[in-house]
């Protein structure tokens, strides 16, 4: 999208239709959230298909904004990775992740794995996996409950450096999956050399299965890819009953959905855990 750079923030054009001194004031006053504390968790359930038992959580941050209520990320996102602001968001979101974890393990509520989302200049920062390991002593959380989510284009700017992270993370016993699968171009031979554990197919390729005979073919075909390599696979943004269907019969280990739960507060997801969960 075409962009100009005003006070250091790139603007984009929808941005801009939202009002440009509103969007300027956003930028300007994400220091200050940060600072105050503005920002929650929400937590969405991940289910698995051959029971529908919530095995696990994606974390996707929120801000509280004092006049304008919530804001949801894609408003905010890409003005902390420009600012750079996204750095201490970023480990604000890993650091509250853990932090959460613990106090689920310590309530005794059946652990799950907890996923969060990495920017691409997160992701590129040189220190990121001593910052993580740092974190996870700190909260006392063992790595194998965390588990990062990465796009197709994160990792291949620099394939060399990525894999060397990469394996930072498994060493350590962090898990990795591929977030929006199939909307970047990820080489398949690539794949292969990434140490990942997990695929989650893009919710637009979910949107009209059993509708778009395309999509269904892709779906199946990446199912049955990541099965060779011995991938997990997550759908994503699964919202009919005939969705989740046609995705149990291909084979789809786990969803993530309106189907089953929104992302929610910590509250709400907590009472959504002793309930759905065994
Ligand atoms: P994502 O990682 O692909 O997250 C999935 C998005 O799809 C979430 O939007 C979620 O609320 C939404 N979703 C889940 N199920 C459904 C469904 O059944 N139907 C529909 N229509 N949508 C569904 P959300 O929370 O607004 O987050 C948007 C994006 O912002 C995320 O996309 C992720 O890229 C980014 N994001 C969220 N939290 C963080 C964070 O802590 N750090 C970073 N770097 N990015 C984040
Ligand atoms: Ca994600
Ligand atoms: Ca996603
Ligand atoms: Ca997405």
């Amino acid at each position: 999208s075409k962009a100009n750079t005003h006070n250091g923030y790139r603007v984009y054009e929808d941005a801009m239709s939202e009002g440009f001194s509103a969007y300027l004031t956003l930028g300007g006053g994400l220091r200050k959230a940060i600072e105050e504390g503005q920002f929650e968790l929400f937590y969405q359930p991940k289910v698995r298909s051959s029971d529908e038992q919530t095995v696990g959580a994606e974390a996707l941050i929120r801000w509280h904004h004092p006049d304008w209520g919530m804001i949801t990320p894609d408003k905010f996102i890409p003005i902390a990775e420009e600012s750079g602001l996204i750095l201490p968001l970023g480990e604000w979101v890993i650091r509250r992740a853990c932090e959460q974890l613990k106090l689920w393990q310590e309530q005794g509520l059946t652990p799950i794995n907890l996923s969060v989302n990495l920017s691409g200049r997160q992701f590129l920062q040189p220190n990121l996996v001593e910052v993580v390991q740092q974190i996870l002593q700190e909260t006392g959380i063992d790595p194998k409950y965390l588990e990062l989510e990465l796009t197709e284009s994160m990792l291949m700017s620099d394939v060399n450096g990525t894999i060397k992270k990469l394996h930072g993370f498994r060493e350590m016993g962090v898990s990795l999956s591929i977030d929006d699968f199939g909307t970047g171009y990820s080489s398949l031979a690539y794949l292969k050399k990434f140490p990942i554990q997990a695929l989650k197919i893009d919710r637009s390729f979910i949107q009209d299965l059993g509708a778009d005979g395309e999509d269904d073919a892709i779906v199946k075909a990446t199912i049955a890819m990541a099965q060779s390599l011995n991938l997990k696979v997550i759908a994503e943004g699964v919202e009919s009953r005939q969705q989740m269907n046609l995705l149990t019969g291909y084979q789809c280990q786990e969803v993530q959905g309106y189907l089953f739960a929104k992302p929610m507060s910590t509250l709400d997801f907590e009472t959504y855990l002793k309930k759905y969960q065994l």
